[in-house]
Parts: structure tokens; C-alpha cells; sequence
């Protein structure tokens, strides 16, 4: 008998798609003060420059690099900014309202879901899940660029888990290989906040452009690249009835 594919995974953006990424900017802000550095002003500077440029924000790589930075006080700041992010207030301002009533649904549905993550420093993308209670949850971190320096984008990693027989097959391990834990599905539904992260996308999968208040220019989609991505502005627009087996 063969194998029961499902008919939908969902990939799911993590930065600004299923937290507030700049609040937990400010919360590791915090931690750093607790752990008696002050860097607040220079977080704030180098996340703008992230923002105008496209780039990603890596708040912890920019802080590593510092000469007054050891080790062990990184290891004391990344267990001081998860237990911030575990008190109840928190919690409550760096994930949004909605992410957890909709993966439940996803979960109580049956239907499949990936976050797929990207940014510089793995580091800090894998913090930023353990401390919003999402690591969990199957999970891919990317790099901004391959090898030769190329832009990867969401769309082209899903088109790269494109087969011809089944549909997609994401390998979703710690370190992701095709022999390793794999999610499977007929077609891919991705969500994201940065329109550049459709371009790429077969056109058979579905995109969903969820778009919060006005466009930073690094969630901007360069003309010419414009997909068929529908804008909602909260996850529970997607209807995932109709993605459920
Ligand atoms: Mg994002």
C-alpha cells in the first residue's frame, strides 16, 4: 500500500509572520543590561541599517562580535533573554495574538506545517524559537545566501523541495538531509511578511503576503518580481479548513 500524502504542508515565516521580531530585539536588549551591557542604542542603529538594506537582523551576532564579549557572557545573556521571554507578559508581546490559535488548528487538522527561518547568525533565529515556545514545531533555518554569495529565497527552497512524484518533501532535521526526518505533502503553502520571499515559488503552491500596518522597505517586492501571493493582514484569514486532508 502506498504511503498517504497529505494534501498540504504548511511553511510558516518566523520573524514578523509569528512573532513580533522587534520586541524580541528589545527583550535581548534587556538581557544585556541584566547581564551588565548596555548596547540598546547601537541594537536600535543597527537594525535600521538591517531594514533599509533588506538584510536580516541578527541582534546577537552584532553583539558577539563586540571585543568586551566573551563567550560565557553570551551564554549568560541568551539564557537571561529566554527566561525574559518566558515571563507571561512577554511572552504575550513576542508572539502575535493569533499564532498559537492557529497552529493549533493546523495541529488539530492533521495538516503538516514547517517554519522555515532564515537570517545570518542560526544562533539567533534558534533562540528566538526556543524563547517564543516554537521550536517544537518542525523547523528549517536558512542562510540568507549560498555558497557563491547568491540571494536564496523562500520560494527557491520550496522550489528545491519540489519533486515531480510526490509534490514536496521537506527535510526538516536538525541538520536537514534527505535521509533524515522529511514532511510530505502534494503542495506547499507559504506565508511570510517579506514579498521577496515569493519570488521563486513554483506557481502551484499558494502564498499568502501577510502584511501588518505599512511596508518597511525590506518586506517591499521588487517590481517586476510581483507573485500571486494573497495579502492578509492576521493568520487566521487563511482559510486551513480547505488545506485539511
Ligand atoms: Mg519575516
Amino acid at each position: 500500500m502506498s504511503e498517504r500524502i497529505a494534501p498540504t504542508l504548511l511553511v510558516l515565516d518566523m520573524d514578523r509572520t509569528l512573532i513580533n521580531s522587534d520586541w524580541a530585539v528589545q527583550i535581548y536588549g534587556q538581557a544585556c543590561k541584566q547581564e551588565g551591557l548596555d548596547i540598546r542604542d547601537q541594537l536600535r542603529n543597527a537594525q535600521t541599517a538591517a531594514e533599509q538594506t533588506a538584510g536580516s537582523f541578527a541582534a546577537r551576532s552584532d553583539i558577539e562580535k563586540r571585543a568586551d564579549v566573551t563567550p560565557d557572557l553570551m551564554t549568560r545573556v541568551d539564557t537571561t533573554f529566554k527566561e525574559l521571554c518566558r515571563q507571561y507578559d512577554h511572552r504575550d508581546m513576542l508572539v502575535f495574538p493569533e499564532t498559537e490559535m492557529f497552529l493549533h488548528r493546523a495541529g488539530r487538522l492533521a495538516i503538516p506545517h514547517v517554519i522555515l527561518t532564515q537570517g545570518d547568525d542560526p544562533q539567533w533565529q534558534q533562540l528566538k524559537l526556543e524563547a517564543a515556545g516554537l521550536a517544537r514545531i518542525p523547523h528549517v533555518i536558512a542562510g540568507l545566501n549560498d555558497e557563491s554569495g547568491a540571494r536564496i529565497t523562500k520560494g527557491g527552497i520550496i522550489a528545491s523541495w519540489t519533486e515531480s512524484t510526490t509534490g514536496v518533501v521537506a527535510p526538516v532535521g536538525a541538520e536537514p538531509t534527505l535521509s533524515g526526518p522529511q514532511l510530505r505533502a502534494r503542495h506547499a503553502v507559504l506565508v511570510d511578511d517579506k514579498g521577496s520571499s515569493f519570488i521563486d515559488l513554483p506557481a502551484d503552491h499558494d502564498a499568502y503576503w501577510i502584511q501588518r500596518g505599512m511596508l518597511r522597505p525590506s518586506q517591499q517586492i521588487p517590481a517586476g518580481s510581483e507573485h500571486m501571493a494573497q495579502v492578509i493582514t492576521s493568520l487566521l484569514q487563511i482559510d486551513i479548513e480547505s488545506y485539511a486532508a
